[in-house]
Order: C-alpha cells, then structure tokens, then sequence
C-alpha cells in the first residue's frame, strides 16, 4: 500500500484522544455549514470535508445518528450514505478531477478512526504524487482558508 504523506495530519493524531465531544453531531446540529465544513445535507445523513485530509477535497459521509457503524446502519441509511458518496464523486470530479478515489471505512481508533462511535465513509480523491497537490505541506496554518475554499465549490458543484 502506497501511503500519503500528510504532516498536517500529525496535530490531529497528537491530539486524538483529547478532543470532546463528537464533531459528526456538532456538525449535524448546527446550521453553521461553513463553520463545521458542512458541504451538503441529506435526509438521514450527510457530508463534510475533513479537516484533517489526506487529500484536497477528502469528503466525510455519515449518518445523523450518533452510535452506529458500517454494519448497523438501517436500509435507508445505507442507501442515503452510498447516494452521497457517488455524489460526493460527481462533485470532486466536477471541480477537482482527480484520477482516482479511495473510499473506505475505519472502524475502531487502531484502524485509524478519530472518533470511532460516529461511524462515517471516506471519500479520498486521489493524483498521481496527490500530496504535492496540497498547497500546505508542512504548515498546518494554512489549511483553514483552503477548507473553506474547496468546501464552497464542492458544495456548489454538489449534483441537484
Ligand atoms: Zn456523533
């Protein structure tokens, strides 16, 4: 497996275990879409860039309930979280046009879940060499202003 450098990522692991509170229902109960990089709202679940990305425009897709995972997720959650993830696709490739995608699951904090009781889909844009695309290598600094760039034209882009 061919692995992402993401040094903005280590603030994020360092502080893993310290964060309160589960960002998903923060997100999922605030109409502050760019506050919490809410990029587009289903009925039973939704989408948000991660502020912490292996890549740009790397899309979270969870359910509204808190407490469920991949394998307890009811029949119209599974479907509204496949739905999202392919629209989630459509709309990085509309604005993006990466060359591929990575699109997974991590369940449990040793298979790389930072908060592993909102279960949630990864959507990954992929580039060949992809990290030289993220204009913040090693400078954690910047990435406010480029989520919230990339956070608007996606959800601009987002299919209707
Ligand atoms: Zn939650």
């Amino acid at each position: 497996m061919e692995r992402l450098w993401a040094p903005w990522r280590l603030e994020y692991v360092q502080n893993a275990d310290k964060q309160h509170g589960c960002i998903f229902c923060a997100a999922a109960a605030s109409d502050d879409d760019e506050a919490h990089l809410v990029v587009h709202r289903g009925e039973r679940a939704f989408v948000l860039l991660n502020k912490f990305p292996y890549a740009s425009g790397h899309l979270l897709v969870a359910p509204y309930r808190h407490g469920v995972n991949f394998g307890d997720l009811d029949e119209v959650e599974i479907l509204e979280v496949h739905r999202l993830g392919a629209q989630g696709l459509d709309a990085l490739k509309a604005t993006y046009g990466p060359e591929g995608y990575n699109l997974g699951w991590n369940i449990g904090r040793i298979a790389g879940a930072g908060i592993p009781d909102h279960g949630h889909l990864h959507v990954v844009p992929r580039w060949a060499g992809d990290t030289n695309f993220m204009p913040v290598l090693g400078d954690v600094r910047v990435i406010p202003e480029h989520l919230q760039a990339t956070r608007e034209r996606l959800a601009g882009a987002w299919p209707r």
